[in-house]
């Protein structure tokens, strides 16, 4: 099982994941057109360290919670991985996304 980035990521990207992320399991790209991140399920031992940091709660522990996301990040993360680190943004900056909110 691995953890997911989901939809709330999709255009709002604050980057601050994948800096605890133990294994370096998490990628910035974009997607469609917009700011997002992947897990690869490959490289993620579901620690959860990336749910606790997300300001808005984008990620979810596990494929189950939203396959839909969990494919696009498995499909996505071969690309990503190339991509240089996103700069991320602080955790007190306001949501960019309409309906995101700070936890
Ligand atoms: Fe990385 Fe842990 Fe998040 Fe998996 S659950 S992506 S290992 S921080």
């Amino acid at each position: 099982m691995s953890y997911v980035i989901t939809e709330k990521c999709h255009g709002e990207r604050y980057g601050l994941c994948a800096g605890v992320c133990p294994t370096e399991a998490i990628f910035p790209g974009t997607y469609q057109g917009k700011d997002f991140m992947v897990i690869d399920p490959a490289i993620c031992i579901s620690c959860g360290a990336c749910a606790v940091e997300c300001p808005v709660g984008s990620i979810v522990e596990s494929e189950d919670m939203d396959p839909v996301y969990a494919k696009i990040n498995v499909d996505l993360a071969p690309q990503f991985k190339a991509n240089p680190k996103a700069t991320p943004r602080s955790k007190d900056e306001a949501p960019k996304k309409p309906g995101n909110k700070l936890k």
